[in-house]
């Protein structure tokens, strides 16, 4: 059976990246939201990057209008009964994801592929949720979706091979690298990079230099694009947090214990970037 018609869940920043680089691969994508209005934020995200992909010249007009057209809303779950794979990307929320996945398994045909965009959460867990482990995966897409071109895909304990297969050509379609990584929290990305990004809060934290310091020391001096601070706030203070919790549990090792300057900043409601406000201030 050939994948060909997809359900991404969750209209946030990664889900609409997701859609779009589905869309823009030719597949018809159903964009999933509990609301209207966020769904709108989703389909606005794609519409202005769809949009200077034009001013750049890398589409045509015509391009565009073909892709947006291959975008369908929803907010009703039942719509997952038409589809082929879903690709959840709602927030980093282990009883939220078990959930949807159940409601999944209820809805979906029996060859429907059930992939989660968690950041950390084990795929196996998740899987449990479902009748249908061996049809569980992790497809992690990096953010931004529609520049970054690695997707860690993750085997649960149950993933079945074809099924691996099938992802990894997906992936492949939509012009990303896939890389395999087994079910361990965190991964292999976010193992590595969440606590960098915890101990430059930390350094933060106990005023040993400014976050412009810290982002300058590892930009200049490490050679990364972006400073760990202010990739925190792009990747959502809220979801680092998570990741960390979820290191930290995981693991049950004190070394990943979130900074309670980040915890802080999350129950102030200073998520980052997509609140306008993190460890720095966004128009
Ligand atoms: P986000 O807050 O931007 O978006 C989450 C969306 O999910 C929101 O639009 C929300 O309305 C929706 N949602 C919440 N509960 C829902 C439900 N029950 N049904 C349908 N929609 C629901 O979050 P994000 O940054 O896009 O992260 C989403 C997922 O992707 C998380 O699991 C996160 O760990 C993972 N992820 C994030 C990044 C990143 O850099 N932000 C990178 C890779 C993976």
């Amino acid at each position: 059976m050939k994948l060909k018609r997809i359900m991404v869940i969750g209209a946030g920043q990664m889900g609409s990246g997701i859609a779009q680089v589905c869309a823009q691969a030719g597949y018809d994508v159903l964009l999933h939201d509990l609301k209207p209005e966020h769904i709108e934020r989703g389909l606005q995200i794609i519409f202005n990057n769809i949009t200077r992909q034009v001013e750049k010249g890398r589409m045509s007009e015509s391009e565009k209008s073909v892709v947006l057209a291959r975008l369908h809303k929803s907010t009703d779950i039942q719509d997952a009964g038409g589809v082929d794979i879903v690709i959840e990307a709602v927030v980093e929320n282990m009883d939220i994801k078990r959930n949807i996945f159940a409601q999944l398994d209820e809805i979906t045909p029996d060859h429907t592929i059930l992939a989660s965009n968690t950041s950390s959460l084990p795929i196996t867990e998740i899987a449990a949720a479902t009748d249908r482990p061996e049809k569980v995966i992790g497809m992690h897409f990096m953010n931004p979706v529609p520049v970054m071109k690695l997707v860690e895909i993750i085997r649960g304990l149950a993933t079945a091979d074809d099924v691996y297969k099938k992802i990894e050509d997906l992936t492949k379609k939509l012009g990303k690298v896939p890389v395999e990584v087994n079910d361990f929290p965190g991964f292999v990305s976010n193992r590595i990079l969440m606590p960098m990004i915890n101990e430059a809060i930390y350094t933060l934290y106990e005023g040993v230099a400014t976050k412009e310091a810290i982002d300058d020391v590892i930009k200049l001096g490490m050679n990364h694009p972006m400073g760990p601070i202010k990739l925190a706030d792009f990747i959502g203070l809220d979801t680092c947090l998570s990741v960390m919790e979820i290191l930290h549990e995981g693991f049950g090792d004190d070394k990943y214990r979130p900074c309670p300057l980040l915890r802080k900043y999350v129950k102030a409601g200073w998520l980052g970037k997509k609140a306008g406000r993190g460890f720095y201030i966004y128009e």
